[in-house]
């Protein structure tokens, strides 16, 4: 079993700001919570107890490590070495359970009976659902009702594991509105609930307490890639981000080492002119959304905008503040995939692999293809999940 350090190594100050990002934009009853929620994290974080039942749960239920890959296609194919770490592999195909382990553990420790979260694509819907099942714990997952009809086996799942769905009809009915209704409701009862945010997006400390429970991810890469390479670090992390949590996992302990490139690949859904992205960083202005400072998708007035993406877990306009300045200080490079290349992106490595990606994770695999490595490159991508939630839109756009 692994004993993850979850330390804090990330830039942020104590008011929750990444540079100019993030920070803590909540209505004022909800301060007292925001503050005694940050309180709790890091009283228990620090708790040998609190991380052993963290560690055993990710190694014993969740199935961790998730292994590194070698793919001698991708390798070859791209003249380095290339390496996917499997969180697709993962219980419930994502890595989205990582973080739901650890933010239902401290409910638990606070004494909260109901935990509410969002979910677009259902992943984080049924990551908590199956978290709060695991612990015992009332679950409400808000969910936009386009998305409700779109993904309508996460939905079944959510509701065999015993969640309660409530559908989210205003606005374009998606992640956004769903984000903005679980908001009201731990607004309106803040004292008996615990909002399980699904990504590293939110008022502080959400972004830093998930990233901190998504840095198993780098940490076992670390472990994995000694032992594979004789090297801990790689030359270059790509990874795919809708809000930025599986980014920030695969990254966090990477971060301060300048000579490790980290990639983030958004998605460009119908092309970067076509005014149906959800490039936040690319086409994005600083801007208020879900209670952080942070790159948005705007419209003419300036507030926030639709995005779009094939792929539901990255159809979102925000992006979490540790994202925005990782691009805006050069840190991480931003590349951008269309729609049409992540599809083929996972075609080709259903058929060279036999591994269906998530749509989302295609975005990462087809940025392969953009950027340029030397020979001896050891590259990490980072497989954020399994695409049997995709499979008819996969089917759909053959043949290919
Ligand atoms: C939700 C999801 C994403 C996008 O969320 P991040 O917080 O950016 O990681 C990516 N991949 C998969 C498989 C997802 O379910």
């Amino acid at each position: 079993m692994i004993h993850y350090p979850l330390q804090n190594r990330l830039p942020v100050d104590a008011n929750g700001f990444y540079g100019p990002f993030g920070g803590t934009f909540v209505p004022e009853n909800l301060i007292k919570n925001i503050k005694e929620l940050d309180a709790e994290f890091r009283r228990h974080i620090a708790d040998p107890e609190f991380r052993n039942e963290f560690d055993r749960l990710l190694h014993d239920y969740v199935g961790r490590p998730t292994p590194l890959y070698h793919s001698p296609f991708l390798s070859k194919q791209y003249g380095a070495t290339i390496f996917l770490k499997r969180e697709d592999l993962n219980h419930t195909g994502a890595h989205k359970i990582n973080n739901a382990i650890g933010q239902a553990l401290l409910a638990k420790r606070m004494g909260k009976k109901k935990i509410i979260a969002e979910t677009g694509a259902g992943q984080h819907g049924v990551a908590t659902a199956t978290v709060a099942a695991l612990l015992g714990l009332e679950c409400e997952i808000y969910m936009g009702a386009e998305d409700i009809h779109r993904q309508r086996s996460n939905v079944m799942r959510m509701e065999m594991l015993g969640a309660k769905v409530i559908s989210v009809e205003c606005g374009n009915a998606t992640l956004s509105n769903a984000v903005d209704a679980a908001l009201a409701a731990w607004t309106d009862n803040p004292d008996n609930i615990f909002y399980l945010i699904g990504s590293a997006v939110g008022p502080h400390p959400y972004p830093e307490m998930v990233s901190r429970f998504q840095s198993v991810i780098s940490h076992e890469i670390r472990l994995q890639l000694k032992e594979a390479t004789g090297k801990e670090c790689p030359d270059c992390v790509i990874a795919c981000v809708g809000g930025g949590s599986n980014a920030a996992g695969a990254f966090f302990h990477f971060i301060d080492n300048p000579g490790v490139r980290l990639v983030t690949v958004e998605a460009g859904g119908l092309g970067m002119e076509s005014g149906k992205t959800a490039a936040s960083l690319s086409l994005g202005k600083p801007t208020v959304l879900h209670g952080s400072k942070t790159m948005v998708l705007t419209d003419f007035h300036d507030n926030p905008a639709e995005a779009y993406s094939i792929s539901p877990g990255l159809d979102y306009p925000g992006i979490g503040p540790l994202m925005a300045y990782l691009a805006h200080t050069g840190r991480a490079e931003v590349v951008v995939v269309d729609d049409d290349n992540a599809l083929k992106a996972a075609y080709t490595l259903a058929r060279t692999e036999g591994i269906v990606p998530a749509l989302e994770s295609s975005h990462a695999l087809a940025a392969l293809g953009k950027l340029h490595f030397r020979k001896d490159d050891i590259v990490v991508g980072n497989l954020s999940g399994r695409g049997d939630k995709d499979m008819e839109t996969y089917l759909s756009a053959l043949p290919l």
